[in-house]
């Protein structure tokens, strides 16, 4: 019986139709074989052998494999930061980093008198331990409902790429952090901290002679907010033909020329390795994790809208919302977040040179 009242229920909160956009295009997209030219979102790209290499890694990535994630994400309900559900989720998420492999940790701070923790985990470097990215998303949320958007579709995204970069055939030169912050929605008071009380160990080995960096120093700051919904404003019922992953860093920041660049990367890596959306730079990040690192590497934010611009005016009606569930959402809005994640993916292993061997 609990299968049928499953049925009944699912065509009202699901879009009815859930086609991926380049079928709605009416194109075909052949995957390209291993070691030849890539068709991504802006047509065939000729690889070279270091690209072709990455692209091996990008395409161990799996679209259910993410939805799995957000799915187990959202059973947690909005896991508001101060509440049982927001624990229970923290102990969930590095029981499945553990699972894969990596040594996990937390930090621990305080917000407004009472200690609160996030958990995150390292892909060593082989060669370059000392120097790191960190990829980002937020696993607490607000609105009463599964914040599936805001933000399990970001702190799945990097954890399906944790998940692909822990496989024991895969190396990094440098290292990548995977950091699923806490206490965004009350002020992004879980990166700030992380900032606080980390920034200072920056690139000091620990002990000496041991070849082991607590803090490996900071190259860049990737973070993930909001990744599966582009219906356009006024807003449509299907994710929209011209929906697109944008990459915003912060004009108006002390680091502002190197988030540039960094943000450039991703648009260029979503070129050669996204399959079915593109990706579009601006300049007024806001309201997101990486802005407490903006002043001080570059830094740039992943998001199905540009924060200040659409998000802010309306783009989406589940933000913050007890609608803001897993079932809210169709295949075509998880393979937005999908391409956020082959984007981010695909820069981030140019930038550390990550192999399979
Ligand atoms: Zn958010």
């Amino acid at each position: 019986m609990r299968r049928l009242v499953i049925l009944l229920a699912l065509p009202l909160a699901l879009p009815a139709q859930a086609t991926p956009p380049a079928q709605q295009q009416g194109q075909q997209r052949q995957a390209p074989q291993p070691g030849q030219p890539g068709r991504g979102v802006l047509g065939s790209v000729n690889m070279t052998a270091a690209d072709s290499a990455v692209k091996r890694v990008v395409d161990r990535l799996d679209f259910t494999s993410y939805k799995a994630l957000i799915k187990g994400l959202t059973e947690f309900g909005d896991r508001e930061q101060g509440t049982p559900r927001n624990a229970q989720a923290n102990d969930w998420i590095e029981a499945q980093l553990k699972s894969w492999g990596y040594t996990t940790e937390r930090v621990k701070y305080d917000y407004q008198g009472s200690p609160r923790e996030q958990v995150f985990a390292t892909k060593i470097g082989s060669t370059t331990p000392g120097e790191m990215y960190i990829i980002g998303g937020h696993m607490d949320g607000r609105g009463g409902g599964e914040a599936a958007n805001d933000d399990a579709s970001g702190t799945a995204l990097v954890m399906e790429i944790a998940r692909i970069l822990a496989a024991p055939d895969v190396t990094t030169n440098r290292s990548v952090r995977f950091a699923l912050w806490n206490n965004e929605e009350t002020g992004l008071n879980g990166a700030r901290a992380y900032v606080d009380q980390r920034a200072k160990l920056q690139g000091i080995e620990q002990p000496k002679g041991s070849g082991k960096y607590p803090e490996p120093k900071w190259l860049g700051m990737i973070q993930h907010d909001m990744m599966l919904w582009d219906h356009g404003v006024p807003v449509q019922w299907n994710q929209t033909l011209d929906a697109d992953v944008d990459i915003e860093f912060q004009l108006n920041s002390a680091k502002a020329d190197e988030s540039a660049q960094l943000a450039l990367k991703l648009l260029n890596a979503n070129r050669f390795f996204a399959t079915d959306y593109p990706a579009a730079m601006s300049n007024a990040m806001s309201n997101t994790d990486s802005g407490p690192f903006q002043d001080l590497v570059a830094a740039v934010s992943l998001r199905e809208n540009r924060r200040l611009f659409e998000t802010g005016r309306g783009a989406n009606p589940h933000w913050h919302r007890a609608t803001d569930l897993y079932v809210s959402f169709s295949d075509a809005d998880f393979r937005l977040g999908f391409n956020a994640m082959q984007t981010t993916l695909g820069a981030v292993a140019r930038l550390v040179e990550a192999r399979i061997r």
